[in-house]
């Protein structure tokens, strides 16, 4: 599929301000040499490791759901290649900033990779547990969690700035994509469902 074709396709269901941040992020940069043919087809590819990079309608949506402006603090974990992060990072520029947990540590010297490649300079790919969240950069405006967690982990709930927004794919055998508001306590909207690799680690499945 062709790039234009990809993203007229996400035209009128899709916010103008997010397509034009992904249209900015070459996919391909993201992407092994073997797969970079598949590059603007809507859909996950194997990125090694057992993982995959998220489709792109996926991206699209959570960052939607999100509602990203300038300026925003952004937590984001399962870096994966860096692609979501990198859309992420476009959304915020230029005072804004992606603070990127991947628990896999090739995956954390790719997306490095990629990200500079790409020339993305606000995004820090960080390598850890992201179930436990970044405590030292809290609170955050947003928390966008790529990976499937049995339940919403109580530290990335409680890094969340009042006012914030997380989304998270929760769920063992369906998974839900969650809207969660932070105000005077945690409100919880069902979006849709979907289907998510595990999140690994303390507040995630066991591995
Ligand atoms: N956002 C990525 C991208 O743009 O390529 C795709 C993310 S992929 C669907 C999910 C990622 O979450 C995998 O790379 C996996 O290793 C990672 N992951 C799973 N559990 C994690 C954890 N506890 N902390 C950080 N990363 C985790």
């Amino acid at each position: 599929m062709r790039k234009e074709h990809l993203f007229e396709g996400m035209r009128g269901r899709i916010d103008d301000r997010v397509i034009l941040a992904m249209a900015k992020v070459p996919r391909e940069l993201f992407i092994p040499e073997s797969y970079k043919s598949n590059a603007y087809e809507d859909t996950p590819l194997p990125i090694g490791y057992g993982q995959t990079i998220s489709a792109p309608h996926m991206v699209a949506i959570m960052c939607v759901l999100l509602d990203l402006q300038n300026a925003m603090q952004i937590l984001e974990i399962g870096g994966g290649s860096g692609y979501h992060a990198a859309v992420m990072a476009n959304l915020v520029k230029p005072d804004g900033h992606v603070f990127s947990i991947e628990r896999i540590p090739e995956l954390v010297a790719q997306a490095r990779e990629n990200l500079r490649n790409a020339g993305v300079v606000n995004v820090s790919m960080i390598e850890g547990d992201g179930s436990t969240g970044l405590l030292e950069h809290a609170p955050f405006d947003r928390i966008s969690v790529a990976a499937t967690a049995p339940r919403v982990p109580e530290p990335l709930k409680q890094q969340l700035k009042v006012g914030g927004k997380m989304v998270i794919p929760v769920g063992t055998t369906f998974q839900e994509l969650i809207l969660l508001k932070r105000k005077n306590g945690f409100y919880i909207e069902e979006k849709m469902g979907v289907a998510f690799v595990p999140l690994i680690g303390e507040h995630g499945f066991k591995e």
